[in-house]
């Protein structure tokens, strides 16, 4: 089976949920960061997902999800290829949460006030779609500012915002997936999408799988914590060919000229 397809996607998804994972916004583990009565299950997965590109294929995985009662949170770039209001209309109107991608420290070359001026400007813009309560750093490995500088300074609370996946999460409880790199152990040569402090010891633990099926054995076993965050680029999930391939090989240069970047 290739891996990075719909239907691979919806599997994974449905093994999850066989194994009593309850699947939820980041907004909904805000509310009830805990495992109280309130919540189905004691196992819960944080679905993120970061538009950074094609974000028509976003509207897929979220009427997957739908299909299986699950829900997700969706984050938006400013850029036209992820801001297509259309689909964060029909993404919403399936019942999942809508966030900010940003990435305004660097389109404001770290100038930090201007920035944060930037920041607000687009946060109302997307509340035009969804009450935006979270929000989640655009980590571009090329950028030479991060986005979470900004929170040096000013304090995203103060805007209504409740959180941000990078700040706000409890690390020590839940686990990270992230597909950067188009593979389930791409902290490897990752830049800026990975948990400091925590990843070591994770992969000490041998939480570390290389492709989509293997992962989906390894849920399938119970050798997965119990609770997660598991985040997806659906720019790479198609069950289209042309597109798969496409996307195949640009990350398999990503990736090279990031384990250079990384080794230097
Ligand atoms: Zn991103």
């Amino acid at each position: 089976m290739r891996d990075f397809t719909l239907d691979i996607y919806r599997e994974l998804l449905e093994t999850l949920q066989r194994k009593g994972y309850e699947l939820i916004s980041y907004q909904e583990y805000l509310r009830n960061p805990g495992t109280p009565e309130s919540r189905k299950s004691d196992k819960f997965v944080i679905l993120r997902h970061d538009v950074d590109l094609k974000a028509g294929n976003s509207l897929k995985t979220a009427q997957i999800e739908k299909s299986l009662d699950a829900k997700a949170t969706y984050y938006f770039r400013i850029i036209p290829e992820s801001n297509r209001p259309e689909v964060i209309r029909a993404i919403a109107a399936l019942g999942h949460e809508i966030g900010y991608h940003y990435e305004d420290m660097s389109v404001c070359k770290g100038d930090v006030d201007k920035a944060y001026d930037h920041f607000k400007t687009w946060l109302e813009y997307f509340r035009q779609y969804y009450a935006v309560e979270t929000i989640c750093m655009h980590g571009a490995p090329t950028s030479k500012w991060d986005g979470k500088d900004l929170w040096k300074k000013f304090d995203y609370k103060e805007l209504g915002v409740v959180g941000e996946p990078y700040l706000d999460t409890d690390w020590s409880d839940v686990f990270y997936l992230t597909d950067t790199g188009r593979c389930w152990d791409g902290y490897k040569v990752s830049v800026r999408d990975k948990i400091p402090g925590y990843q070591d010891e994770w992969t000490k633990k041998g939480l570390s799988w290389h492709t989509t099926q293997e992962l989906i054995e390894a849920i399938g076993q119970g050798a997965l914590p119990k609770h997660m965050m598991i985040t997806t680029h659906p720019q790479r999930w198609t069950n289209n060919r042309g597109e798969w391939w496409k996307e195949l090989v640009l990350q398999n240069t990503k990736n090279i000229v990031k384990r250079i970047w990384i080794r230097n």
